[in-house]
C-alpha cells in the first residue's frame, strides 16, 4: 500500500495514527494551527493558523480522517464537495458534536441513558429540576470536553448560578445525576466492508476531569462486555461508520448507561499499542485505507497511565518491568497530557505492585495513589 491519509489535527492522536501507518507504507499529512505540533515529525503540516485555505491540504491526500471531534463541519463539507472521502462519516461527526443529538440517537437505538431534557433558558432549568429531581448535571450541548462546560446543580439556590455560568452557550442539556460505581469505555472499529471488531472494556479513572489511568480488561466486566459490544455495534452500523469509535459508559446497579461517544481513537485505548494484536491506531488506519481489520484481543492485563503536567524521570519509568513509555514531544504545562506509560508485566500478579512503584515516580500521582490505596 502506498497512499496518504490527511488528518484534521496534529496532536498526539495524529502522531500515534501516523506511527501506526508507517509500517503499512501509508503516510499522513496534517491540518493543524501549530506547525511544531506532536505529529510534525511524521508528516507535512498544513497550518490552519496563517491561512484558512484548505485547498493545499485537500490536495495532499485522497482520503481523510481526524483526531478531534470538534473538527469544523464546514471544513469537512469543503473536502467532501471537492470529491474527497473522509472517515468517520460527516453524520457521525455532526451528532458527536452535539450532546443533545447524541443522547437522542442513543435513545432511538435503545441504548440506555440518564433521563435528560433540552435547556434553552432559565425557566427550562426549573422545569428540568422539577421533572428530573436533584441533583442534575447541566452541560453545554456543544464544545465541552474533559468536564468543562458543566455544572452540577445540587440545590435549588444553585440554579441561577448555573445559568450565569453556562447560559451564554444558549443550547444546554440537563441530565439526571447518575449514581455510578465506575466509568468504562468500549472502543470498536468498523471497516469499509462492514466488519466490526471490539476491544475489551477499559475501566477509566479520572483526576480533576482528566483521564488518569485505564485498566484493561476492566475488572469484573465479563457480563458487561457483550452488552457494551452490542451497543457500540448498533451505533457503528446505524451510522454506516468507518474507523474507530469510542463509547463512554457508566456502570450502575441497573446496568450500563451511555454517557458520550467520541468519533475517533481515544485515550482509554492507548494500551492497545502494546496490549493488543492490532492497536486502535493501526485498525483505524486500516479502516480508513480500506484494508482488512486486525485482531482486537488483550494479550495480557494492562494498565495505561497518563503523564500529565510534568515529565517523570525516564530511567525510573523504563526500569519498571514491562513498562512502555510514549512521549508526545510536548512542553510541560499544568493539566496537559504529555505522554503515557503502559504497564504490561508477564505475570499480571505484579500489576498492582508495579502501579504502586509507578505512583512513586510520577510527579502527579494522586489518582493512581488513591486507586491503589497508597
Ligand atoms: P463528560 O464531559 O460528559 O464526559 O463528563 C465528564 C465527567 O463528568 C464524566 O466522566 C463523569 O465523571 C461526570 N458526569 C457526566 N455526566 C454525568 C451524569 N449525568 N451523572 C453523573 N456524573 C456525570
Amino acid at each position: 500500500m502506498d497512499t496518504t491519509i490527511g488528518i484534521f489535527g496534529g496532536g498526539q492522536l495524529g502522531r500515534m495514527m501516523a506511527q501506526a501507518a508507517l509500517p503499512l507504507n501509508i503516510h499522513c499529512t496534517f491540518y493543524e494551527a501549530n506547525v511544531t505540533c506532536p505529529s510534525a515529525i511524521l508528516g507535512k503540516v498544513f497550518t490552519s493558523h496563517e491561512s484558512k485555505d484548505l485547498k493545499p491540504f485537500i490536495e495532499s491526500a485522497p482520503v481523510f480522517s481526524l483526531e478531534f471531534e470538534n473538527t469544523p463541519l464546514n471544513e469537512v463539507d469543503e473536502l467532501v464537495q471537492s470529491g474527497k472521502k473522509i472517515y468517520p462519516p460527516r453524520q457521525a461527526l455532526a451528532i458527536a458534536q452535539n450532546r443533545l443529538s447524541e443522547k437522542n440517537l442513543f435513545k432511538a437505538l435503545d441504548i440506555p441513558v440518564a433521563p435528560f431534557l433540552a435547556v434553552d433558558n432559565l425557566e427550562d432549568i426549573h422545569i428540568a429540576v422539577e421533572k428530573l429531581g436533584l441533583p442534575i448535571v447541566l452541560k453545554t450541548a456543544m464544545g465541552g470536553y474533559d468536564g468543562k462546560g458543566q455544572f452540577i446543580i445540587r440545590t435549588h439556590d444553585q440554579i441561577s448560578q448555573a445559568w450565569e455560568e453556562l447560559g451564554a452557550a444558549k443550547s444546554l442539556i440537563a441530565e439526571s445525576f447518575v449514581q455510578f460505581s465506575r466509568e468504562v469505555s468500549i472502543i470498536a472499529v468498523r471497516g469499509q466492508d462492514g466488519d466490526v471488531k471490539t476491544w475489551p472494556l477499559a475501566e477509566n479513572h479520572h483526576h480533576q476531569g482528566i483521564l488518569s489511568h485505564s485498566i484493561v480488561p476492566a475488572p469484573k466486566s465479563e457480563s458487561l462486555q457483550p452488552v457494551a459490544q452490542e451497543y457500540i455495534t448498533r451505533l457503528l452500523n446505524h451510522l454506516d461508520y468507518v474507523g474507530v469509535l469510542t463509547l463512554e459508559l457508566f456502570v450502575t446497579s441497573q446496568g450500563l448507561y451511555a454517557n458520550e461517544m467520541a468519533p475517533r481513537v481515544h485515550n482509554s485505548g492507548h494500551w492497545s499499542i502494546e496490549g493488543s494484536t492490532c492497536s486502535q491506531f493501526e485498525n483505524h488506519i486500516r479502516a480508513v485505507a480500506g484494508l482488512p481489520l486486525g485482531e482486537t484481543d488483550c494479550i495480557r492485563p494492562t494498565v495505561m497511565v497518563n503523564i500529565i503536567g510534568q515529565h517523570p524521570k525516564i530511567d525510573d519509568v523504563l526500569r519498571l518491568e514491562g513498562a512502555h513509555l510514549h512521549l508526545y514531544n510536548k512542553s510541560e504545562r499544568v493539566g496537559r497530557k504529555l505522554g503515557h506509560i503502559t504497564l504490561m508485566p508477564h505475570d499480571s500478579e505484579n500489576l498492582t505492585d508495579l502501579c504502586r512503584k509507578l505512583a512513586k515516580i510520577l510527579p502527579e500521582p494522586l489518582a493512581l495513589q488513591s486507586d491503589m490505596n497508597i
